[in-house]
Parts: C-alpha cells; sequence; structure tokens
C-alpha cells in the first residue's frame, strides 16, 4: 500500500460531512428548522463540482457519441407509467422493527450485514423466511438487539396530489418519478421519428429522482431527492450482448478519466437478477463505509418497451430500414447518481498533507476540468488601492473563461490554504513589484510551486492549463 492511500484511510465520513459544510459544498436540507431526513442542499462550491461532473458526463455520453441525443423529460408522468414500468407493484423495500430500540431496519441491508443476499424482486413471504432463518446472525444496526418484527414490504415511491382537486389523492395518486428512465422509454418513438437516429442508439437524460428511502444515513449516498444521469441504448436483441460488453468497458474507462484510482473501484455482477434482465453488473466504489454501488450497467432486454407498449396501446417498435424487419428493441442502460459521484470524488480527493516545514494543509486533489473554482484572485494587501484595482483588474479579464474568485481576506498563506481545501488549482497574487514589472505570481495547488508570469500573458497561460471541460 502507497503511504498516500494509507493517509486515505485515516478520512473518514465525518470528516467529510463537516469539510462539505464548513466550506459550502454540502448542507443539511432546512437546517434552522432541525433539518429534513436524508435530504441535502448544495452549497457556492458544491454546485460547481456537481455542474462540472453533469457537464463532463454529457459531454462522454452525449457530445462525444454520434448515436445518442440528449432528452430532459419532466419529473410528473402519467401515473400508468409506474403501473407498466412495476414500480407502483413492487419498487418496495422490506421493512423491519427492531424490538428493542424500535428503530426501522431495511431487512435486506441487514440481512446483507449477516452475509446473507436477499433477492430484490422477493416477496414478503420470502423474506419474512429468510430472515426467520437467519435470526441468530441479525444484529440491529442502532442497538445490537436481534429480535426483530416481521419485515413488510414499504413502497419507496413518493407520492404527490398534483392535478387532484378532489381531495382524494391517496386513492390516486401521482408520484414524483423513482427513476429518471420512465421518461426515456416513453420518449423513444418521438425521440426516433424526430431525429434520424437508427438502431443502435441511445436517449440520454440527467435529472431528479426522489424514493422515499427508509435508511436515512450515509450522508449524500442514500437521499430522498436524487439526481441520475441515464442512458438507455436500444439495441437489436443480436447485437445487445456486444453492445453490452463496449459499455461496461466505456463505462469503467469513465471513471479512470475521471481521475479515479483503478483499485478504488471494482465490479460487482448481481446474484440475484430480476426476471426480465439479462445480465446486470454494478460499478462499486470503495465510499468510507466499504465498496457500494456507484453505477448500474445493465442489460433488461425488451421489458420496459414492450411493457409500455402493453398498458399504453401504442407501439414502441423499430422498423429496419434495409431489412423491414420489425421488432421491439432491446435496452442496455447506464445509470450512475450525480450524489454517489459527487461522494466519491471528495472521498477520491480529500487528503491531509504534511508539509515540509512541519504544518499540515487539507487540500482536495481534484482534476482542475471538475474544480468549482479554477482561479483565485489576490492582492496581497487589501488596504492598498492599487494592487486591489490591478488585481479587480485581472479577475475581470479571466472571469468570462473560467470561474474564478477573487479574495483580499487575511494573510496570503490563509488564503491559499482556503484554496487548497476546495481543490482550486492556481492562485495569482498581485504583489508591490507587480505594479512595476506587470507580472503575478502564479502558484499551483499540488506542487506550491511559484513562477511569475506576465499579466498580458495570463490568459495564454491559463489557456493551456486544461481548466475546463
Ligand atoms: P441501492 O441498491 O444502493 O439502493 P439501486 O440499485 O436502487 O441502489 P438504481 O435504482 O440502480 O439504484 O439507481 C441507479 C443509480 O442511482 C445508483 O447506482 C445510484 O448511483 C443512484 N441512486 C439510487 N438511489 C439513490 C439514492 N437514494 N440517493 C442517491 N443516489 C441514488
Amino acid at each position: 500500500m502507497t503511504t498516500e492511500q494509507e493517509k486515505k484511510k485515516t478520512i473518514g465520513l465525518e470528516e467529510i460531512v463537516s469539510f462539505s459544510k464548513r466550506r459550502g459544498f454540502v448542507f443539511p436540507s432546512s437546517e434552522i428548522y432541525g433539518g429534513f431526513g436524508a435530504v441535502y442542499d448544495y452549497g457556492p462550491y458544491g454546485v460547481e463540482l456537481a455542474n462540472n461532473i453533469k457537464r463532463f458526463w454529457w459531454r462522454e455520453m452525449v457530445q462525444k457519441n454520434a448515436n445518442i441525443v440528449g432528452l430532459d423529460s419532466a419529473i410528473f408522468m402519467h401515473p400508468k407509467v409506474w403501473e407498466a414500468s412495476g414500480h407502483t407493484e413492487s419498487f418496495s423495500d422490506p421493512l423491519a422493527e427492531c424490538k428493542q430500540c424500535h428503530s426501522r431496519v431495511r431487512v435486506d441491508h441487514l440481512l446483507e450485514e449477516a452475509g446473507v443476499f436477499a433477492d430484490e424482486k422477493m416477496s414478503e413471504e420470502e423474506i419474512n423466511k429468510l430472515l426467520q432463518k437467519n435470526k441468530e446472525k441479525l444484529r440491529c444496526p442502532k442497538c445490537g438487539a436481534s429480535d426483530f418484527s416481521k419485515a413488510k414490504n414499504f413502497n419507496l415511491l413518493v407520492q404527490s396530489n398534483l392535478g387532484n382537486f378532489t381531495g382524494n389523492w391517496q386513492q390516486n395518486p401521482v408520484y414524483l418519478r423513482g427513476e429518471t428512465c420512465q421518461g426515456i422509454y416513453i420518449n423513444f418513438k418521438n425521440v426516433l421519428d424526430s431525429t434520424r437516429q437508427k438502431i443502435p442508439f441511445g436517449i440520454a437524460q440527467i435529472g431528479k429522482a426522489f424514493r422515499n428511502e427508509i435508511t436515512a444515513r450515509q450522508f449524500i449516498f442514500r437521499k430522498r431527492e436524487f439526481e441520475q444521469m441515464e442512458m438507455q441504448m436500444f439495441t437489436h436483441p443480436r447485437e445487445a450482448t456486444k453492445i453490452y460488453q463496449t459499455w461496461k468497458e466505456k463505462r469503467w474507462q469513465y471513471y479512470l478519466d475521471l481521475g479515479i484510482k483503478k483499485e478504488n473501484i471494482r465490479w460487482h455482477q448481481h446474484e440475484n437478477l430480476v426476471f426480465y434482465a439479462q445480465d446486470a453488473w454494478d460499478i462499486e466504489y470503495r465510499f468510507p463505509f466499504g465498496f457500494k454501488e456507484l453505477e448500474g450497467v445493465h442489460y433488461r432486454t425488451d421489458y420496459d418497451l414492450s411493457q409500455h407498449s402493453k398498458v399504453s396501446g401504442a407501439k414502441l417498435q423499430y422498423r429496419d430500414p434495409k431489412t423491414n424487419e420489425v421488432f421491439t428493441p432491446h435496452v442496455i442502460e447506464t445509470s450512475v447518481g450525480v450524489d454517489r459521484t459527487f461522494l466519491a470524488l471528495l472521498t477520491e480527493a480529500y487528503q491531509s498533507e504534511e508539509l515540509a516545514n512541519g504544518g499540515t494543509r487539507a487540500v482536495l486533489k481534484l482534476p482542475a476540468f471538475l474544480a468549482p473554482i479554477k482561479i483565485a484572485i489576490f492582492p496581497l494587501l487589501k488596504n492598498k488601492p492599487e494592487l486591489v484595482k490591478k488585481a479587480r483588474q485581472i479577475f475581470d479579464s479571466l472571469k468570462n473563461d473560467w470561474m474564478c474568485e477573487f479574495d483580499d481576506n487575511g494573510n496570503i498563506g490563509k488564503r491559499y490554504r482556503r484554496q487548497d481545501e476546495i481543490g482550486t488549482p492556481y492562485c495569482v497574487t498581485v504583489d508591490f513589484d507587480s505594479l512595476n514589472d506587470n507580472s503575478v505570481t502564479v502558484r499551483e495547488r499540488d506542487t506550491m510551486e511559484q513562477v511569475r508570469v506576465k499579466t498580458e500573458e495570463l490568459k495564454n497561460w491559463f489557456q493551456t492549463k486544461n481548466l475546463s471541460l
């Protein structure tokens, strides 16, 4: 194990949570009202990082693939969508109550902790049999007791009363979408008819999804309102397996390009496949609480389009223009959360580093293209108008091209530390020499090396540094 890995091991979830709040990345929702379980807000630097993650995904998936197009479907959909997809019937987690401390726990998680794997689609009865059989091995995560009530399935869809003016919306609810891909399936025909795409082609979408998650823990790993980046590739059944392999490789490479070390990701194959899936693998990341799912890469056969055809009556098929063969395409899905990517990147990049002078610094070693702020600009002293004026001019000359920050608070050392901790790749300082030689000091985050650059050359200098996507 390298020293860097040893150092990283010591950075736990608590440290990430406190850093995220202290430095304006992630805030607990509605904090002044005591918080709101498993809901979080992105702060000024968090929203920049999240936007950069989404931009990168969009570039890799849509911009770089001529046969993938984008979509932004609504969060609300006809309730029949969720009936057709099977969500109203079986999108649920089994829940049991600890008889000792009365906390509610997910039975699949309890079993998993005990080394027993439960199929996602198991009935209540089957889950209860497993629970009974493994009774001795189970431990309440809160109090350690092993006595649980019977498990009950708890549906994860979040209900709303949209458009229901009669007041009995609980009987006929609409739902906030539980996953973004249903919006893709129901627009398959619209996209096909309005573009010149031919199979195999994909539809990509980034957007919010909502789930009534039972256990509100592990920070932004499991939120009730979260954001997904999903791509559904529609293929001929004959080609599906080959295309599935290609996308598995592409999605693995994507994480390496995102700056994640390969020892921190691994493949996990689903042992118990949902009945319609042909093959399903997850990419797991080594979060502070262990390897957990970051992305799903799944071969879903023709299940989704067939179901929507059946329930809606619409023909969701494809006619091959050359052979005239008509068929229901098979779907290869890649599905990842913005929030889990965000947490993986903080886990990967946040480190505490020992300095040559004996001190330590916290530094967020994000790749420059992901950094919330690309360049920070400082006047050496805030009460010297000539320095402030020149620093402001530099800020103005760079702000059109990069996200910059002007900072004149505290001494230069402190300003460097602040920028290091939020991952800013470069700091520019205007000092007294700058007034005479028209040069500034540029300091690099990782090496902490400083170079003098002529003010008029600054923009070209930064242009060579790949700061943006
Ligand atoms: P898990 O088993 O961890 O609950 P899942 O298998 O239900 O996840 P999918 O339905 O496959 O997740 O969703 C695809 C992706 O969406 C996941 O890989 C994850 O990155 C993200 N995701 C799912 N649920 C949440 C959540 N509650 N909070 C944040 N991200 C989520």
